[in-house]
């Protein structure tokens, strides 16, 4: 049977099936000969040792497409990146690195902002078109009035997705809305869980519809980008890519270069001010950080 690990805990990892539930399993000795460590959100082939208890062994790891650090997390599809619209203020800039973390770590990413009960209309129709020309899926959302959440969900489909931003713009609010229609298995997780004596927090999958799961715990802990060259940095601003071949210069940073197609873009409106106001600070970040 396949399932999908969605916690491990003291040498058990707990698969998720779509179809039968959640099974507990060790995982047999090949994987420590093969040195590869099961992770949270792999995909795994198990054999059924007794299907009342819900006892299996994990026989194989199948091909993982990427893997996070911190939380450690396999196979993720993409990122939901939430913001407030007010309290606290949104950092575009902030907001901005956490678009990059996810493209450079080839998660798709989705704009979530949260709070919209706190604003007008308006007010938060110009926080979303700063967004608009990027070409991400922008999505409004009010964990405490439910609304835009049934959208949100949609999303969430068939997906594993880690949700990310800052602390207390309502991340944790809108993943209880999101449980809300639990399915089962989670509390049988819970049940086999808490016999362990082992409390260590790890990161864990939530499931919820059939194949659809979301990490517990909020992903890109770490946004330094100290590691990356500057030159790089143009490549995780998607909205750019339409425009780069009208530059005059191949390679062109969009910086100080002459007849450059993105800071026409800018001007013309079709790339937004804010976009390109932080890409510019980040690449003068990254030229000092790489002078001392
Ligand atoms: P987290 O740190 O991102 O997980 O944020 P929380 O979910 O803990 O929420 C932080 C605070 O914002 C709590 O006091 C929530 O009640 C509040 N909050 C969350 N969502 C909304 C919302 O949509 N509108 C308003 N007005 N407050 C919210
Ligand atoms: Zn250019």
């Amino acid at each position: 049977m396949i399932g999908k690990i969605v916690k491990g805990i003291a040498g058990f990892y707990y698969i998720h099936t779509p179809d039968s539930g959640v099974y507990e399993c060790k995982a047999r000795g090949i994987f420590r000969n093969k040195k590869i460590k099961p992770l949270i959100g792999d995909n795994v082939e198990i054999a059924i040792l007794d299907e009342e208890e819900k006892l299996g062994n994990m026989i194989e790891i199948l091909p993982r497409r990427n893997s996070l650090i911190r939380p450690t997390v396999a196979n993720i599809d993409q990122a939901v990146i939430v913001f407030a619209v007010e309290n606290p203020k949104p950092s575009f800039n902030l907001l901005d690195r956490f678009l990059i973390m996810a493209e450079r770590q080839k998660v798709k990413p989705i704009i979530c902002f949260n709070k919209i009960d706190t604003l007008s209309n308006e007010e938060v129709d110009a926080i979303k078109n700063i967004y608009i020309t990027t070409g991400y899926n922008v999505m409004l959302t009010s964990a405490v009035e439910d609304s835009g959440i049934s959208p949100l969900k949609e999303i969430l489909l068939n997906k594993t997705t880690v949700f990310a931003g800052p602390s207390g713009v309502g991340k944790s609010s809108i993943l209880n809305l999101i449980q809300s229609e639990e399915l089962l298995e989670i509390g049988e997780v819970s049940r086999k869980i808490k016999r362990g004596k082992h409390t260590t927090r790890h990161a864990s999958l939530l499931a919820f519809q059939k194949d659809s799961y979301v990490v517990d715990t909020p992903g890109f802990s770490s946004l330094l980008i100290e590691d990356m060259d500057k030159d790089e940095l143009k490549d995780y601003f998607i909205e750019f890519d339409r425009y780069k071949d009208g530059c005059k210069f191949g390679g062109c940073n969009h910086m100080s270069e002459p007849s450059c197609a993105v800071k026409d873009a800018v001007q013309s409106g079709d790339i937004s001010e804010s976009r390109y106001r932080s890409y510019t600070l980040l690449y003068e970040e990254l030229k000092d950080i790489r002078r001392w």
